[in-house]
Order: C-alpha cells, then structure tokens, then sequence
C-alpha cells in the first residue's frame, strides 16, 4: 500500500482514532463506515450526508479501496459468477460466486498469487502480493451489489495460502463479522490452508468460531510430498496434532479436503489409510474430484472410484460428501483460478 490510509482495512475504533486525527467529530466514523460496510459504496462520491470539504480531505488522505470488474463470466450450468478484478495497482485477482440452497457463497482470494505451488492446482506463478483486508472484503462488496444478492457464506478458498496473509485474513475476518458490517457470522466463514501448522495453533488460540478447512490431499507424507510441495516442511502427524490442538481450543469440527486423481490418491488403500489417519476425530471429509489444468497431466478419477471411496469412509462413520462442481465451464471450480485472464476467449 502508498503511504495513504487504507481506510476501508480500518475496524470502528480504528476508523473513530483517524478521524478524530483529521479534526472530525467521532459520529462521522459512524456514517463513514455505514457507507463503506453496508451501504457498500464505491467511492466517496457516494456518500450523501459527507461534506464536499470533508470528501476532499479523504481523498487526499486515503486509498479508498474499489475494485473494478475487469471481467464476469457466468456458468451456463449452475449460475455461478467468476469475476476478474482489478486492484489499484493493476494487479489481478478472481473470485467465484455459488448459489446453494443454503444461501450464496463467495469464495475470495487472499493473495495475488501463490506461493505453494501445489501440483494440481492453476495458481502457477509464485505469489505477487499479499491482499489487504479491504481488499477481500471488497470482493465481496462488489459481488453483493452486481448481483443485487445477499452473501451469507464466505470461503477463504480463492488463489493464495491464507495462513501466509495471516494479519489480513484475521483483520478480513474481523471486519466481515462486524455487527455495523455484514454481520457475517464466523460459523458461515470458512479458511482453508495447506497445513501451515504454527499458524494454525495461533489461529485455535483465537479461539473464533469460524470453520477451518486443511487441503489434505494424501493420507501419507511420501504421496503427499508428490503433490504439495508444503509437505517437505510439515507432516501430517504434525497437521493432525495441529488439527487436535484447533479442536480443542474451538470446539469447531475440522474440515478436510482431498481432491481425488485417478490411480495417484484414490484406491482402496489410500482410502484405508485416510480412515486410520482421521479415526476418533470430529470431522468431515470433503472429496474433490481434481479439476483438470492444462498444465499437468492429473484426470479426474472415475465416477465409480469416488463413489467407492466415499462408501469406505462412511462405513466407518466418517463423514464424507463429494463437493459439488460448480462452475466448471467457466474455470471456476476449485483450483482453476490464475491470474491473467484478460486474453482469453469467454462466453460472455
Ligand atoms: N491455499 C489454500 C486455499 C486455496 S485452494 C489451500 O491450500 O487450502 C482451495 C482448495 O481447492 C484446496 O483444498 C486446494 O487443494 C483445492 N484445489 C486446488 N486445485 C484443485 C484442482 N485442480 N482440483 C480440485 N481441487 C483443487
């Protein structure tokens, strides 16, 4: 960020502590936030109870952070909604939004780019930045208006590794769950890592009620070093102490994804040993079938594998289900989000 206020990153006392620094009453903090966290405005000039002469002064002042929608592609199939957005410095990022019975989903990036370099997924191309808090908040802010929708599920499930944005995805969180925001609740906001194991254990110390999701992928480090280049650095028996820790301090049931590929992570035994691994543990596995990329020769396991191995689990009373594809013709499902969207052809 230059060296203005990012004054949509601020929480309410924050935002009071700037304005009283800029000689204003402290009940314009209150107007200012309303405008920016539930009327969503998209600049200033929105704002019709702020003084010309107080606009002026915030304009100079602070980045007021408005993404601009480069780009929206929406599935044929299921409605899904893929945006392109444009940050204020050019760079680039996607985000998805899901219609589910239970309510609309936005699934938001935390980084431009990633550094992980997961074998299945599209996010190719090291990480550029991290993404302030007002940043993924306004991803979702402007969803919520071009779509006239009310967002009531956010996952942390777009491009990046969240537990390496850590401040801002934590801040993202707050502001997102403020009661003069969207007053999303925690138990609707969803953070999924790689298994960064000490941010976990920070993350369980905050003791939050949000759902934390683990890309698992593999139910042992040798197979799981082939496809998450992470694994060399945390092993699973470190992740599920980690897991057992946020669980213990939460309360909150453990989410595990694990994409399946054809003949590499879908056997029986795999399946096997993913029941060993998770034995006596309160969670829920949610099986991915790998969304092809076209830089890596992984397929999609067949219909009858993934039916398999969800019944293997489940008759061991762990519960399983298969994560709907949304949005697939548009490249919108689960590991298909890059970063230069901009030449390619789109149905729209
Ligand atoms: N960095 C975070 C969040 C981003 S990815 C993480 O690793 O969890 C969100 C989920 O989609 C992760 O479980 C990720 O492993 C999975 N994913 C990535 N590429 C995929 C692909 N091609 N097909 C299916 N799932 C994929």
């Amino acid at each position: 960020m230059p060296h203005k206020t990012d004054i949509k990153s601020l929480n309410y006392n924050e935002l009071v502590q700037y304005v009283e620094s800029i000689n204003e009453k402290k009940f314009r903090a209150a107007q200012l936030y309303s405008w920016m966290h539930e009327k969503l405005a998209e600049s200033y000039d929105e704002m019709t109870n702020i003084s010309d002469k107080l606009k002026d002064t915030l304009k100079e002042d602070t980045l007021y952070t408005s993404l601009k929608i480069v780009k929206m592609q929406e599935s044929r199939i299921d409605g899904t909604r893929k945006y392109l957005f444009e940050l204020y410095d050019g760079n680039l990022i996607e985000s998805v939004f899901m219609k589910y019975h239970h309510g609309n989903s936005v699934c938001i990036s935390s980084q431009v780019g990633c550094k992980m370099g997961c074998r299945f997924c599209a996010t190719l191309n090291g990480c550029v930045r991290n993404l302030s808090p007002s940043e993924m908040l306004d991803q979702i802010y402007r969803i919520s208006r071009d779509t006239n929708e009310r967002v009531s599920n956010v996952v942390i499930m777009g491009s990046g590794e969240p537990m390496d944005n850590y401040d801002n995805v934590i801040k993202f969180i707050e502001l997102l769950n403020s009661e003069r925001g969207l007053n999303i609740s925690q138990r609707n906001i969803t953070v999924s890592t790689c298994g960064i194991v000490p941010k976990i254990k920070e993350l369980a110390d905050l003791k939050l009620q949000i759902t934390l999701a683990i890309s698992l992928h593999a139910p042992n480090d040798e197979l799981r070093k082939t496809m998450m280049p992470i694994a060399n650095k945390y092993s699973i028996a470190e992740i599920m102490d980690a897991c057992r820790y946020y669980l213990d301090k939460t309360g909150r049931r453990i989410s595990f994804e694990y994409s399946l590929v054809k003949g590499v992570n879908d056997t029986k035994e795999c399946a096997n040993e993913l029941i060993e691994l998770v034995k006596g543990l309160n969670c829920h596995i949610n099986l991915i079938p790998v969304n092809p990329i076209k830089e890596r020769d992984y397929e999609q396991s067949e219909k009858n594998s993934i039916k398999n191995f969800k019944d293997m689990l489940e008759r061991k009373g762990i519960n399983a289900t298969v994560r709907r594809e949304m949005g697939r013709d548009i490249d919108g499902a689960c590991g298909q989000l890059r970063q230069n969207h901009i030449d390619e052809n789109s149905a729209i």
